[in-house]
């Protein structure tokens, strides 16, 4: 039994702003992402190794938000955030504030397995990257003209919010039985002073354990480093004792209490998927391999 879940993040689309033919070209890269992940599983291969794959085929693509494609900053560079965690053995990798690295979740996944640290930001994390083979860009390879107008839009009202954003993830159940979560992200439009997001932050956007469950959220960051919310999503689950979809219900309605948008994907070693979100669109497919799964983009669509 194994199972993949996928979102490109919360919030970035609304109905307004998007015609049919954009809405077939994120399905497209939702459904490239999800079989890049869902054929390591069908080899055989690992929950690690899986969503690691579907992150980097939603790195690659312009239209997401991570990687190529990630949101600018406000001096006009690009700077990444992700993190990656392992339900099995509870190691976890993590980098912040990156620029010029093609696949941050490449890099996330080195921390986790060859260095002894947790969490590495800036010019460190690109010294251990270049110490590691892993692989650079120039800064125009990370440039989008959406993005670009976003942020001009964004420094004309001088107002981030609504105004691109978005993250990816994933999470996975391998035939073993083991789970994975990986997120990666460029962010805010216009963000400056290294503001850093919840998806490095383990237990805040990113969070893995076989015991419970893998949650990957995206959407205000700021407001899932205060909740905790992937970390709340497993506790709710443990100590509980309650379903998965109760437990993400749940922490959905703190976010919207404190005043945050956006959603989660989460999976346990049942297979069962929660894909959950309070504002209009969430990216998201997910796919087993019993033939069931789907690709979403609006909220009431199953
Ligand atoms: N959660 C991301 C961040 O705050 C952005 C998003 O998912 O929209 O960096």
């Amino acid at each position: 039994m194994f199972t993949i879940a996928i979102h490109g993040g919360a919030g970035s689309l609304t109905r307004a702003s998007t015609n049919d033919q954009q809405e077939e070209e994120y399905k497209k890269g939702l459904r490239d992402a999800l079989e890049a992940g869902y054929a390591v599983l069908a080899r055989g291969g690992n929950a690690v190794e899986a969503v690691e794959k579907s992150v980097m085929a939603l790195e690659n693509n312009p239209l997401f938000n991570a990687g190529k494609g990630s949101v600018f900053t406000a001096e006009g560079t690009h700077e990444t955030d992700a993190a990656m965690m392992c339900g099995r053995t509870l190691e976890a990798g993590a980098i912040a504030g990156v620029t010029n690295v093609r696949n941050p979740i490449s890099l996330a996944r080195a921390v986790m397995e060859q260095s002894e640290n947790v969490l590495l930001a800036g010019n460190g994390a690109m010294d251990f990257a270049k110490a590691h083979g892993v692989a650079f860009e120039a800064n125009e390879y990370f440039d989008t003209q959406h993005r670009r107008e976003e942020l001009e839009k964004a420094q004309e009202k001088e107002e981030g919010k609504n105004t691109g954003k978005g993250t990816v993830g994933a999470v996975a159940l391998d035939e073993s039985g083991n789970i994975a979560v990986a997120t990666s992200t460029g962010g805010i439009t216009n963000k400056k002073f290294g503001r850093v997001g919840d998806s490095p932050v383990i237990g805040g956007g990113t969070y893995a354990d076989n015991h419970t469950c893998a949650v990957s959220c995206t959407g205000d960051g700021e407001f899932f480093i205060r909740l905790v919310t992937a970390y709340d999503v497993a506790s709710l689950v443990r100590y509980k004792n309650i379903m998965l979809s109760e437990a993400c219900d749940t922490a959905i309605q703190k976010l919207t209490q404190l005043g945050g948008e956006g959603g989660l994907i989460a999976l346990d070693t049942k297979g069962n998927v929660e894909l959950k979100f309070n504002c209009e669109s969430m990216l998201r497919a997910w796919k087993n391999d019993r033939g069931e799964g789907s690709i979403n983009v609006w909220q009431n669509e199953k």
